[in-house]
C-alpha cells in the first residue's frame, strides 16, 4: 500500500478543507492550545477564531533536474499564520516528514512565540518534503533555489522573512538571500535571517537559542530558589540549542550529569565535562564514543534526578508514559513541541514546573529579529550589545510571563499563550476587518 505520506497535500486536500475539524495533529494540538486561552480573552474572545485560520497557506511545486538527467518534484509550503503585528516570521524545515498540517502548526506556534516576547512579527514558517541527505550539494543548492522563486511572491524584507530550522542552516539562507535578491535586482539581506557575517548575518545568532534556554532556566530557579551553580542538569540533544546550553550551564557552575543524541545516550553523575564533548561531537558527527560518560537506557534517562531537565532534540518526546517517571524540578522546552499535550498536564499535576518552548527556545528568533533591524540600518552591533539586549528581552518576557501564571493560576505556557493572544488579538481588532 502506497505511504499516506507520499500523496500530495494536493491530494488530500480535494474535498477536505485543511481547517477540518478532525484535521490530524500538530496543528489539532494548535488549536487545542489556542480554545484554553478562550476563557481568559475578554472583549477580544470574538476573534478568536483569527487564530485558528491561517492568514495564507502557498503549496508549491519544486521541480529540479536531477543530477542523472531525470526530472524530481518535492512538494514546498510557506505558511503565514498571522500578519496582524507585522511581517511573517519564521524557519524553513527541509525534512521527509514535512507535511502542509505540521507546517501550519508550526506557523501558528511562531505567531505566538513573537508575540510572547514581543517581537514586531507576525507568525510564518516554510518546508520542502525533501530528505536533504538523499539528494546531491547541486540538487539541494537547485531546490532551494526553485523553492526560494516559488514563494519569491510572498516573502521579502517587509512581507514574511525566512530563517533556519531543521535541515536547513547559514548556507540555506545564502542560497535563499541570494536567489530573492538576483529574481529582484538588487541585493536584499534582510529579506532571511541566520545568513552567514558575511552576508549580513549578526553576531550571536548560532548561539542566541541555546543562551536563551539557559537565561530561561536560570530564572526559573531564581523563583524556585534553585540556584544554578550546583544544579543536575539533563539534556537530550547535542546540536545547536542542547550543545550549547550544556556548555553555557556547564560554565556556569552546573552539573550536566546526562546528555544525549541520535547516536548514543551518556550519564556520568559527576558531571559531564561539555567542552570534551563538544569536541568528540565536531571531530566524530556524534556522541557514541565518547569516553567521558557511561551509556544509560534512554528510559532510565528520562527518570534521572536532576533539577533541570532540557528536551533540546525532537518533537513528542516526553510522552505520558516518560512525564510519569520524570524526576526534575523543572523542564526546559530547548525543541519545538517536545512535551505533548498531554504529558504536559501529567507534568503540571505533578507539581514540575515546564519553562514553554515559546519562551524557552525564543532566544533564536529574538536576536533573528536583532539581524533584520541590523540589516535594515546597515549598522552592525558588537557580540556583547547583542548579548545584553537578548539577556534584557528574554529576561522581561519571563517576568512578564511569570506574573500572568501567578495571577490567573494557570502553566507557564497557558500565561505565554494569554498574553500572546492578546497583543495578536488586540491588533487585528485595531486594524479591524478589510473591506
Ligand atoms: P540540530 O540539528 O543542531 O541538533 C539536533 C540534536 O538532536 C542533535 O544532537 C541530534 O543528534 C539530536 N537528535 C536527533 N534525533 C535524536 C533522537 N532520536 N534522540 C536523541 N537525540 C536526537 O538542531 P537544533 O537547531 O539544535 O534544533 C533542536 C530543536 O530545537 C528542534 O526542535 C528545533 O525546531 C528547535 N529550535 C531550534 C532553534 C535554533 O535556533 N536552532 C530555535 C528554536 C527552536
Amino acid at each position: 500500500m502506497a505511504n499516506p505520506r507520499d500523496k500530495s497535500s494536493l491530494d488530500r486536500l480535494a474535498g477536505l478543507s485543511y481547517l477540518n475539524p478532525a484535521a490530524p495533529e500538530p496543528w489539532a494540538s494548535f488549536v487545542e492550545q489556542i480554545e484554553r486561552v478562550r476563557p481568559h480573552l475578554g472583549e477580544l474572545e470574538r476573534w478568536i477564531e483569527t487564530l485558528k485560520h491561517p492568514k495564507r497557506a502557498l503549496i508549491v511545486d519544486v521541480p529540479i533536474e536531477r543530477d542523472d538527467g531525470t526530472v524530481a518534484h518535492y512538494e514546498g509550503y510557506r505558511v503565514q499564520h498571522s500578519l496582524s503585528r507585522g511581517p511573517g516570521k519564521g524557519g524553513v524545515r527541509f525534512h521527509p516528514d514535512v507535511t502542509l498540517n505540521e507546517v501550519m502548526a508550526l506557523a501558528g506556534w511562531m505567531t505566538i512565540k513573537n508575540a510572547a516576547v514581543g517581537l514586531p512579527f507576525g507568525g510564518a514558517k516554510g518546508g520542502i518534503r525533501v530528505d536533504p541527505a538523499s539528494v546531491s550539494k547541486g540538487e539541494l543548492q537547485r531546490i532551494t533555489r526553485r523553492y526560494t522563486s516559488e514563494i519569491g511572491i510572498v516573502i521579502g524584507p517587509d512581507k514574511d522573512i525566512p530563517a533556519p530550522d531543521v535541515g536547513t542552516n547559514a548556507m540555506t539562507m545564502a542560497v535563499m538571500m541570494d536567489t530573492f535578491s538576483m529574481n529582484r535586482g538588487g541585493t536584499a539581506t534582510g529579506v532571511v535571517t541566520g545568513k552567514p557575517i558575511a552576508l549580513g548575518g549578526s553576531l550571536g545568532r548560532q548561539e542566541a537559542t541555546g543562551r536563551g534556554v539557559y537565561i530561561t532556566a536560570r530564572e526559573a530557579g531564581r523563583h524556585l530558589q534553585l540556584p544554578i551553580e550546583g544544579a543536575r542538569v539533563v539534556v537530550q540533544g547535542f546540536g545547536n540549542v542542547g550543545g550549547i546550553g550544556a556548555r553555557l550551564f556547564h560554565e556556569a557552575g552546573a552539573r550536566v550529569i546526562a546528555i544525549a543524541d541520535h547516536t548514543a545516550t551518556l550519564v556520568n553523575e559527576a558531571g559531564i565535562d561539555i567542552p570534551a564533548a563538544l569536541e568528540h561531537t565536531a571531530a566524530h558527527g556524534g556522541l557514541a564514543g565518547f569516553a567521558g560518560a557511561a551509556p544509560i537506557d534512554i528510559e532510565d534517562f528520562w527518570r534521572l534526578q536532576c533539577e533541570f531537565l532540557v528536551p533540546a532534540a525532537l518533537e513528542g518526546q516526553l510522552t505520558v508514559d516518560r512525564a510519569a517517571g520524570v524526576r526534575a524540578r523543572v523542564v526546559v522546552e530547548g525543541a519545538n513541541g517536545p512535551t505533548t499535550p498531554a504529558a504536559d498536564d501529567v507534568l503540571r499535576e505533578r507539581g514540575i514546573l515546564v519553562v514553554p518552548d515559546v519562551l524557552a527556545n525564543a532566544g533564536g528568533v529574538t536576536v533573528s529579529y536583532f539581524e533584520w533591524v541590523q540589516d535594515f540600518s546597515s549598522f552592525f552591533w558588537t557580540e556583547d550589545e547583542i548579548n545584553d539586549r537578548l539577556e534584557r528581552i528574554m529576561v522581561g518576557a519571563f517576568g512578564a510571563i511569570w506574573k500572568i501564571a501567578e495571577e490567573k493560576r494557570v502553566s507557564l505556557r497557558t500565561a505565554a499563550f494569554i498574553i500572546a493572544c492578546h497583543r495578536v488579538l488586540e491588533a487585528r481588532a485595531e486594524r479591524g476587518l478589510y473591506p
